[in-house]
């Protein structure tokens, strides 16, 4: 398999932005508890963001709200030009906490997502090795989480987050329960990967080094209520190799 056949079954386009916020407001309480207020952004196709902020300010709420799982108060959310209403084929979202099914193998993990939209075949096998082999599992697709690191477990986490074939990638924090040395190699890792595969990604981090080293762009918010304060360029953009930039004839 080759790495464009692995790139993401998804609708995106060159022009058109992949998320579109307006206003975006979460309430919580009957109104008392602000969580979100007024996000106002775009993202562009293939565009790696870091949202970054204090613990409590909205990050994860908004993730929620892009993801489909939690409906916004106030404002409105598309993607890929379409009014988000619930969750999407096309955004899967991973979380800090290991997900990973205990009595499954990695590869049987991996494989989940495609089992729930419906029958295994031997190419969705195919491609669950080689994206273990992306995320540097190869050797361990028939090991059980018990037998592997934490590290390791989010390896296989973000493997079956690229098995959905989803084309936007949220990542809440997904490497913040690691130690430092860990999260800074999966970090690379994951940039690697993104940049490989060609996703959109919106990753959640409080680490202010960790997400101007990853990003495009970082979304700055603040403590309350949370409000997206600023968008900052980075100025050294991560390099990318041309060939493997988003273009229009992506599906091809
Ligand atoms: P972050 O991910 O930046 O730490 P969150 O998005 O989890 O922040 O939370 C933002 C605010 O919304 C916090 O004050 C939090 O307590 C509140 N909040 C989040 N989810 C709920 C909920 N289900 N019910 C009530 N308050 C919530
Ligand atoms: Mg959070």
């Amino acid at each position: 398999m080759t790495v464009a056949e692995l790139r993401p079954t998804g609708t995106a386009s060159a022009d058109l932005p992949v998320i579109a916020a307006r206003g975006v407001t979460k309430t919580f309480g009957d109104g008392r508890v602000v969580a979100l207020e007024g996000a106002d952004f775009d993202v562009r196709p293939g565009e790696f963001i870091s949202l970054v902020g204090p613990s409590g300010c909205g990050k994860s709420t908004l993730l929620r709200i892009v993801a489909g799982l939690l409906g916004s108060s106030a404002g409105s959310l598309s993607v890929h030009g379409e009014k988000v209403t619930g969750p999407r084929h096309d955004v899967a979202m991973m979380f800090q906490k290991p997900t990973l099914l205990a009595w499954r193998t990695a590869i049987e993990n991996v494989l989940l997502p495609t089992e729930i939209a419906g029958r295994v075949t031997d190419k969705d096998r195919r491609r669950a090795m080689d994206l273990l082999e992306l995320t540097g599992l190869k050797d361990f697709a028939f090991s059980f989480p018990s037998q592997l690191s934490g590290g390791m477990q989010q390896r296989v986490a973000l493997a079956r987050l690229l098995q959905t074939g989803a084309d936007i990638l949220l990542l809440d924090e997904p490497f913040g329960a690691l130690d430092e040395f860990t999260r800074e190699h999966l970090n690379v890792e994951l940039m690697r990967i993104v940049g490989e595969v060609g996703a959109t990604t919106l990753f959640v981090t409080h680490n202010i080094g960790e997400a101007i080293f990853l990003a495009d762009r970082v979304f700055v918010m603040t403590p309350r209520p949370g409000r997206l304060a600023k968008i900052v360029d980075v100025p050294f953009a991560r390099p990318r190799s041309p060939e493997l930039q988003l273009t229009p004839d992506f599906n091809q």
